[in-house]
């Protein structure tokens, strides 16, 4: 069962206590008791021994980043878009991980208060809730993340998987500096033009992003520096 203690971390980082981001640690905390490991400590995190593979990119990546310690800062963390709420867990060097698949649709029957999702639809889907509704409607959310922090094993599709090709660590690349900004750029990153290096920014390329929607593979970046 998750904590009270990690929920209040989980809330500091997320900025608030919802259904998916306590999943999201209870889905680490089971992924993490069965392959008999810790939350990623200094060691750990520092050679990127446990790796965490996450699917979708909402509340419950936060919940797991905050249970297992993998985050995306620390290279411990890979997204894949696959857009489901899914967790794999894995040590380096083992070829065995956890994949845990949270059925949303399941858990919202089970334990959602209707009042909650058709309040949830009026303030959050349709943008037309008062404020005093988005007040009630943020008290019952954190109710029933309080809740997720109880499930039980059975909640949860809980699988055994194969790590087939074992990811990469993250590498460590020169830089370059571009011919333009005078910024340093990695490597692989910088673009040629006649023989100079720029930055994908300077180059006016468009670049892989994460945005709110998942993975984007050409995405134009969206400001330029007004004054330097
Ligand atoms: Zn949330
Ligand atoms: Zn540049």
């Amino acid at each position: 069962m998750v904590s009270r203690e990690l929920i209040e971390v989980a809330r500091s980082f997320h900025g608030h206590v919802c259904p998916f981001l306590v999943l999201g640690l209870r889905a680490a905390e089971i992924a993490l008791s069965r392959l008999g490991v810790k939350r990623a400590g200094v060691v750990e995190t520092v050679r990127e021994d446990i790796v965490a593979i996450i699917e979708v990119n909402n509340c419950f990546a936060d919940g797991i980043q905050v249970a297992t310690g993998c985050t995306l800062g620390n290279n411990s963390l890979l997204y894949v878009d696959t857009g489901k709420n899914a967790v794999t867990l894995f040590r380096r060097g083992s070829k065995r991980g956890v994949r845990i698949y949270v059925d949303s649709e399941k858990l919202r029957a089970k334990y959602f208060p209707k009042e909650a999702l058709e309040l949830f639809r009026k303030v959050v889907a349709e943008r037309r809730g008062t404020e005093e509704e988005i007040e009630k409607l943020h008290k019952m959310w954190e109710e029933i993340g309080l809740r997720m922090a109880e499930l039980p094993e059975e909640d949860f599709t809980i699988q055994e998987v194969e790590i087939v090709e074992e990811p990469e660590r993250a590498p460590i690349f020169e830089s370059v500096r571009c011919s333009k900004c005078n910024e340093l750029v990695m490597a692989p990153k910088a673009v040629y033009i006649e023989g100079k290096p720029y930055c994908p920014t300077c180059a006016g390329r468009e670049v892989p992003a994460v945005i709110g929607r998942g993975i984007k593979t050409a995405f134009r970046i969206p400001f330029k520096v007004v004054e330097l």
